[in-house]
């Protein structure tokens, strides 16, 4: 007993102060491609995703990423690319439109973000400008904590893993008043991993349905924001939008568990939204 609080004495708090703080990823850490002016960007079928598509007109060759679709595996940034595209940092990428995960770049100019798209960056800054009040945000809009039911709706279990590392000591979500229940009628919203199989499509609808309204649609990760590498099919209906209105698209493949804290703390904005539309 003795040796047990020596040690937890001496590893002090290992929580993170995230979202108060900057999150700070590994070195290793692969973020959002960045596309950079230049003549040399990648053609679409460099990306196994099909996360890049090109178009063309008289302001010349416009390359497109979607980031809902991007499972950050860097090869659209090796050589031959490699200074046209770059592995960036970015995590806190959540949107609530996939409009707002699309970035164009005109190859020979500067970066454009298509005309309804926000960017990613500046949704960021506004999110985490009110990331320092999240837990007093979260019982002012719920009245309580945030209760999410976890959906897998056909995942490899990457996304559920960053799911489950949420309640670990080092992420720690209940500090934040975010906790994950077992059954939806207990829960605010879900949080729906992987493409939706067809097996699992009128489960999916189901879950969702038996969430009290109003209730928010989290899409973590690739699979749930777009398909993903999966994509759609006879055995895949695709990303969760397909079959049902989708609040907030957390990119990643899968996205780290700050990220994921970001994309609920988007969805919070959704619900607060709502709810003042129904003047309640
Ligand atoms: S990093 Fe994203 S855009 Fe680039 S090739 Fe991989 S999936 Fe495609």
């Amino acid at each position: 007993m003795l040796r047990i609080l020596i040690n937890a004495l001496r590893t002090g708090v290992v929580t993170t102060r995230y979202p108060a703080e900057p999150g700070v990823p590994p070195d290793r850490f692969r973020g959002a491609p960045v596309l950079r002016s230049g003549s040399r960007l990648p053609p679409p079928d460099v990306c196994p995703s099909g996360a890049l598509t090109e178009r063309f007109d008289a302001g010349g060759r416009h390359v497109a990423l979607d980031l809902a679709r991007c499972v950050f595996c860097g090869r659209c940034a090796e050589d031959p690319w490699e200074g046209a595209v770059t592995m960036g940092r970015d995590f806190e990428l959540a949107a609530r439109s996939r409009d707002d995960l699309r970035i164009e770049v005109v190859a020979d100019e500067t970066i454009h973000v298509s005309s309804t798209a926000e960017p990613a960056r500046a949704l960021s800054a506004v999110a985490l400008a009110e990331a320092d009040r999240a837990s007093s945000e979260i019982r002012r809009v719920l009245g309580r904590s945030l209760q999410l039911r976890h959906l897998d709706a056909g995942s490899c279990n990457a996304c559920d893993w960053e799911l489950a590392a949420l309640l670990n000591p080092v992420y720690d979500v209940r500090r934040l008043g975010i906790d994950f229940v077992a059954s939806p009628r207990h829960a605010d919203g879900v949080a729906v991993t992987g493409s939706v199989t067809r097996n699992l499509e009128t489960a999916v609808r189901r879950t969702v349905e038996a969430v009290p309204d109003p209730r928010i649609v989290i899409a973590v990760g690739a699979c749930a924001a777009s398909g993903g590498i999966v994509g759609e099919g006879y055995a895949s209906a695709g990303g969760v939008d397909r079959i049902l209105p989708v609040d907030v698209y957390i990119p990643g493949c899968p996205p780290r568990p700050e990220a994921i804290i970001f994309g609920i703390l988007v969805a919070l904005g959704r619900l607060d939204a709502r709810r003042s539309r129904r003047g309640e």
